[in-house]
């Protein structure tokens, strides 16, 4: 990468952050957040949206980069791959494949009590033997 386009990327994070869309609505949680924003801006590969999440709404959350890797989430975008998964009740059908998938427009944050880094119950824990 050349110095100016990091330098670019840098600025338009900073626009990112001056953006009050970019920030957490009340209750909505870490899982809802984070995948709103990787819909709009991507992964970095580290994790910056969950700790932003963490940084505005529950900056004591000191352990969650440890608790996030627990789960296989060592950055924005394995924390879906590898440690939470849109709860069944919310999937679709599609009819071509007969495969149950996420919605195209995500579903609102069922929400969490402030300062919780908890998924809210959109989400489920990824099991070894993910077989539905
Ligand atoms: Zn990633
Ligand atoms: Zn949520």
């Amino acid at each position: 990468m050349t110095e100016s386009s990091i330098a670019d990327e840098a600025e338009r994070y900073l626009q990112i952050l001056a953006d009050p869309r970019h920030e957490p609505a009340p209750r909505e949680c870490l899982a809802c957040y984070v995948a709103r924003m990787l819909a709009a801006h991507g992964c970095d590969t580290t994790l910056r949206w969950a700790q932003r999440f963490r940084d505005l709404s529950s900056p004591t959350a000191t352990g969650l980069e440890r608790r996030l890797g627990e789960v296989g989430g060592f950055c924005d975008c394995e924390i879906f791959l590898n440690g939470y998964r849109m709860a069944r009740h919310l999937l679709v059908r599609n009819l071509a494949t007969d495969e149950l998938e996420a919605p195209d427009e995500p579903p609102v944050c069922a929400g969490v009590g402030r300062t919780s880094t908890r998924p809210c119950a959109n989400w489920q824990r990824r099991t070894r033997h993910d077989d539905w």
